[in-house]
């Protein structure tokens, strides 16, 4: 018996445990400090009522013989792919339902979508990006290569022809650093997709916090549908990070080597997973409703204004950063050339506030810093009132 000794060259990552032991430790030493995490990627509104509502009568609904529902379909109850697709259509995107498969959220379907494609293939992945992309496609085996980013493109790769990749991740708008593509720039990528035969995969987990004329989908650009692949989330559109639903898109002209990957996901999706709880994709269907849009909106347009909050901040403060208009997340460059972790702990010591260190998304983040705009209005001003005393 031998283990996957791919799992010899996963690189530990010790980011936010080693994040929670250092806030801890400062917690023990200075128990009369309030300590603000603006370092938090999980939602903390609740959920919008009239998803509970219809979570609550799919529930109802299994107590009786005649709605009593079992296993649920592999690729998810039509009304709900259908609710999927027409939501895309609200943004002037045009998929079919039955191209939507309805998942328990966008990291499962991250990492396990690499079943459906060779462990030979070349994957190209933006750095710094969300660290699942990298060690899932570890652990396949598979030889990455990285599109580095920096302050001289705002944190968008852009693709190197020079390069040659099978599998590209995209992230938009991006997990840590808030840079969201515009037309333009994503039509480049799927330009060099269709040219190396490639496929996108396409992470679209923040699309409902785009304000801006940006794309919300990969689909908005023309020929993507020959060359991507999208995945996206409840978690933060809809607070769903503790209920659990994502989706993938699959357009059904994708193919590769005589197979469509469509049909392809879909035997992957049959063979190790089964489905998504109906009272789940109940409440799924009701995000999508005009009224579970207006109250999920409401938490996003909470959530954006605290972005803005700190963004103001920077603003004023002359910090470089990239975020905070079309995503929860702020990613700024660390004051006086300290490294990310070095900030971490000045921040810490005296402030009082958390962040996450860029160092943990990817070596093009060693010298910045994410902030979060998920917790309140109260302790997101408190912290921006300790960070510009340190800096003014
Ligand atoms: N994709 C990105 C870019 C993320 O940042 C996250 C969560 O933080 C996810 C996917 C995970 O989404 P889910 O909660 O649906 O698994």
């Amino acid at each position: 018996m031998k283990i996957n000794d791919n799992f010899e060259r996963m690189v530990p990552n010790y980011l936010f445990a080693d994040v929670a032991r250092k806030t801890n430790d400062f917690a023990k030493a200075h128990p009369d400090s309030e300590i603000i995490r603006l370092g938090i990627g999980d939602v903390t509104l609740p959920l919008a009522g009239v998803v509970v509502d219809a979570m609550k009568k799919g529930c109802e609904e299994l107590r009786f013989k005649e709605s009593f529902r079992g296993y649920p379909e592999y690729e998810g109850y039509d009304f709900a792919r259908q609710a999927v697709a027409d939501y895309y259509r609200s943004f002037g995107v045009k998929i079919d339902a039955d191209e939507v498969f309805i998942s328990d959220g966008a990291k499962s379907d991250c990492g396990n979508i690499g079943d459906i494609f060779s462990q030979d293939n070349t994957v190209l992945i933006p750095d710094p990006v969300y660290p699942v992309y990298v060690d899932a496609n570890i652990m396949s085996g598979r030889n990455i290569i990285y599109a580095p980013s920096s302050k001289d493109d705002h944190f968008l790769a852009m693709p190197d022809r020079k390069v040659k990749a099978d599998i590209i991740y995209i992230c938009s708008p991006n997990n840590p650093t808030g840079a969201a593509y515009n037309h333009a720039q994503l039509k480049a990528w799927v330009d060099y997709a269709l040219e190396n035969n490639a496929v996108i995969l396409y992470d679209a987990a923040y699309e409902a916090f785009i304000q801006d004329d940006l794309p919300r989908s990969i689909f908005a650009v023309e020929g993507a549908r020959e060359c991507a692949i999208e995945l996206c989330s409840l978690s933060k559109t809809a607070g769903f990070t503790g209920v659990r639903c994502g989706y993938t898109v699959i357009p059904k002209e994708l193919s590769r080597g005589g197979h469509r990957l469509h049909d392809l996901w879909y035997r992957r999706q049959a063979t190790k997973f089964n489905g998504v709880s109906w009272a789940v994709q109940c409440g799924a269907a009701a995000v999508f409703s005009e009224e579970g849009q207006r109250q999920c909106l409401e938490n996003i347009s909470y959530y954006r204004q605290n972005a803005k909050i700190i963004s103001d901040t920077l603003d004023e403060l002359g910090i470089y950063y990239t975020g905070g208009k079309n995503s929860p997340y702020i990613w700024f460059e660390c004051p006086n050339k300290m490294d990310s972790w070095e900030f971490f702990d000045y921040l810490l010591q005296n402030a009082g506030v958390v962040g996450t260190p860029g160092a943990g998304f990817g070596k093009c983040g060693k010298n910045y810093f994410r902030m979060t705009s998920f917790n309140s209005h109260e302790k997101t001003l408190e912290a921006v009132k300790r960070i510009k005393k340190l800096f003014i």
